[in-house]
């Protein structure tokens, strides 16, 4: 396993990440869960992703039980705060008092005693950013968080959020989670290109499309039982990614990963890993199988032939 710097800090990060949305507490028991997560460690990999509201906390409380068996320090755990947690008015955003309350809460239920990564995981219009960020760096210097980062936030919203920052010698964000893949690539346009001048790397989620880009699902809608897309409580997000004119272009990618040798998943991680600027591939897994093939992308180089002949088939 590679590790590469996250974003202007000191932090190494394993460029294959393991994440917990849809997964467990959800589509994947405990059992599995945490020989997924102890498979992913045993590989190298040292970053383990959650969130507060994945399956309402109990993402956290797995993630947290798997690894309490291995020492502190030797990996990074990131949670994040956003999204609704209950009814009340004030049980989501980025207010001082959801974002302070519900960093507790993941301590708790993650049972540590400090977060490595905090993400707010939206920008919030309804809050003043001040509020969130000196929030946040209270966290800090509190040592209840190591770094902060954002989800899916624009670079005109972190150019705002380190204008603040540095306004009022606040901690910079240092990390942004944006979604990309072969499949979804908007963040080359603007945030990658804001980050590399702003000391802010990616760690990017759905790298593999959540399963599309292992070349599982067929075009003419043939879709596993076993998978996520088989799985109503966990395929909602997933009808643009399973569109016939996709599946034909991840058809020609499984062809190319063929001829190359390497799996389509490993050619899909090692993609979005051609860039400096993203710090990790953050994958999913529901079986140890899966992380041990998709390990298998970290230190592969791809060629400008096969980058060119991967934009031919994308275009
Ligand atoms: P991926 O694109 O890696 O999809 C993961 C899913 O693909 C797995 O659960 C599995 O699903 C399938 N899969 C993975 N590897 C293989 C393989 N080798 N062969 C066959 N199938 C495979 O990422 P996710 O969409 O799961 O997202 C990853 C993480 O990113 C999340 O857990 C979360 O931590 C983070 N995230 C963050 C968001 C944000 O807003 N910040 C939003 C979404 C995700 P199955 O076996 O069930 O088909």
């Amino acid at each position: 396993m590679n590790y590469r710097k996250m974003g202007r800090t000191g932090l190494n990060i394993s460029e294959i990440s393991l994440g917990s949305w849809l997964t467990y507490g959800n589509s994947t028991d405990k059992e599995i869960a945490t020989k997924v997560i102890d498979t992913a460690y045993s590989l190298g990999i040292n970053y383990f992703d959650t969130a507060n509201v994945y399956a309402n906390g109990k993402a956290e409380v797995i993630v947290g039980e798997a690894l309490k068996k291995y020492p502190r320090e030797s990996y990074v755990l990131a949670t994040k705060a956003f999204w609704p947690m209950g009814t009340g008015p004030n049980d989501k955003g980025l207010s001082r008092k959801h974002v302070f309350e519900q960093v507790h809460a993941s301590l708790k239920r993650l049972n540590v005693n400090y977060i490595d990564l905090f993400y707010c995981h939206r920008y919030d219009p309804e809050t003043p950013l001040e509020e969130t960020l000196r929030t946040i760096d209270d966290l800090l210097r509190q040592g209840k968080i190591l770094y902060v980062g954002v989800s899916e936030w624009t670079a005109t919203q972190m150019a705002q959020a380190l204008h603040i920052a540095d306004r009022y010698l606040l901690d910079r964000i240092v990390v942004n989670q944006p979604q990309y893949s072969m499949l979804y690539r908007y963040i080359e346009e603007e945030v990658i290109p804001f980050g590399e001048k702003n000391g802010i790397s990616q760690v990017v989620f759905s790298p593999l499309a959540q399963g599309v880009l292992t070349g599982k699902y067929k075009p003419g809608g043939n879709i596993p039982s076993d998978s996520r897309a088989a799985d109503p409580n966990s395929n909602m997000f997933m009808d643009n990614l399973l569109k016939e004119e996709k599946l034909l272009k991840v058809e020609k990618l499984k062809t190319l990963a063929d001829e190359l040798g390497i799996s389509l998943s490993q050619l899909a991680i090692a993609w979005v890993l051609r860039h400096p600027n993203i710090s990790s591939a953050l994958i999913g897994a529901s079986k140890p199988e899966q992380v041990e093939e998709n390990v298998k992308a970290s230190g592969i180089k791809l060629s400008d032939e096969v980058l060119d002949k991967i934009e031919a088939i994308l275009e």
